[in-house]
């Protein structure tokens, strides 16, 4: 089985993991303080006294390929270089990367050997479940038969969609198999990777599924397009961590993000700036139907957060005209925690303040020269802007 971390699902955050990025481009992680991380990135770093935030969380770093160990600092790689700098890399991007980048044995954990026969499990998962999406089969999976599939099949994760279409049989002895893993720590590791790959776009975990997005055609053109970074493999893994981070970029990942062709068209008509990646990731995990009736089915009073409008009672003949809008930087994924995805993150909004939102962050972004917003926070100091200067309809 892989091994990944455990218990630690926010320090994977897409935008934490931009914020570490940033602040190693000028810090040596290994002798940063606990203090001066939490000041950089907002997240706790919680570590006994005796440890030291690197012997606590270097592993974390390590596993999403942006630092390694070399000549005794902590040395950024080339894709936390890019990841630093605000809207070069969307989530998806960076999240398939790193799924066609991870092998057991990982360089990121112990007993690294370049000469071992490696796998790629996390493109061994996505494949799997794209594959039952372009077969038509239900767009819903558990984690664990995801993970009774990697331990059945003897494939490594390279393998094409006709081998992996001819292992479809038995959702139910892989659901098993997974489940039986004896070893608790490594069966909550795979899910809890699992979960973190959940913040691209068109996946989304609800309790121990991992749901899919995709039609069958885009689930297919997806999976066309992965594929994994393969060796030679170095012989040092701090050396091998560099290595891999430095394939990002080659012209690959463009294609990776087979958009679905519909949340672009939607980009479009509903008045977006065209041509963005990072806009068109923010609209598609707008347009993620699961999501949204999720949303919906916990919150089935909802008013606009912007104008209060009630569109239920102003428009009783139509169900739910809300559009659901994406708090995070533009370029971020949606929020994983240990139960899945969270709505934290995500407000009811009707489509003509959400036009409205949109064109204010671009006209902020515009003044500002920026293509994204750092952080959630300035992110969610611009949408209080457009609340604050709304004077439209006020709610009695
Ligand atoms: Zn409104
Ligand atoms: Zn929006």
């Amino acid at each position: 089985m892989w091994r990944w971390d455990q218990g630690r699902l926010s320090y994977f955050q897409f935008d934490a993991l931009r914020q570490v990025a940033s602040f190693i481009q000028t810090n040596d992680f290994k002798t940063a303080t606990r203090e001066q991380l939490q000041n950089a990135t907002g997240l706790a770093f919680r570590a006994p006294e005796t440890h030291s935030p690197w012997r606590n969380y270097s592993r974390i770093l390590k596993l999403c390929l942006l630092v390694s160990e070399i000549e005794g600092f902590a040395q950024a790689t080339p894709i936390a270089s890019i990841l630093a700098r605000d809207g070069l890399v969307t989530c998806d991007e960076y999240f398939h990367f790193l799924i066609c980048a991870f092998t057991e044995p990982s360089p990121a954990l112990n007993n690294w050997s370049p000469a071992e026969n490696f796998r790629y499990p996390l493109l061994f998962s996505l494949k799997y479940i794209l594959a039952k999406i372009a077969m038509g089969k239900i767009p819903v999976t558990s984690l664990d038969e995801i993970i009774g599939a990697y331990r059945e099949s003897d494939f490594d994760g390279t393998e094409n969609d006709e081998q992996f279409i001819a292992i479809m049989r038995d959702d139910l002895l892989y659901e098993n198999s997974g489940k039986s893993i004896s070893h608790k720590d490594l069966q909550r590791q795979a899910r809890e990777s699992l979960k973190v790959i959940s913040q691209i776009s068109y996946l989304y975990v609800k309790n121990n599924d991992m749901i899919v997005t995709l039609d069958r055609e885009d689930a297919h053109k997806v999976f066309q397009n992965l594929s994994a970074i393969l060796g030679p493999r170095e012989n040092d893994k701090d050396a091998e961590i560099q290595r891999l981070a430095s394939f990002f970029g080659n012209d690959t990942t463009d294609i990776i993000l087979g958009y679905p062709s519909t949340a672009t068209e939607d980009t479009v008509e509903s008045g977006f700036v065209e041509g963005s990646k990072v806009k068109k990731t923010h609209i598609i995990i707008e347009r993620n139907k699961r999501l949204r009736a999720e949303f919906f089915s916990k919150y089935p009073l909802a008013t606009c957060d912007v104008c209060s409008l009630d569109t239920a009672k102003t428009y009783p003949w139509v169900t739910r005209i809300l559009d659901l809008h994406h708090l995070l930087p533009l370029s971020s994924g949606t929020r994983v925690e240990k139960r899945g995805t969270t709505f934290e993150d995500i407000v009811p909004v009707c489509p003509n303040c959400h036009r409205a939102i949109h064109r204010f962050y671009d006209a902020w972004l515009a003044e500002n020269e920026k293509i994204d917003f750092k952080d959630i926070k300035e992110a969610r100091d611009v949408y209080q802007g457009v609340k604050n200067r709304f004077t439209g309809w006020i709610a009695g």
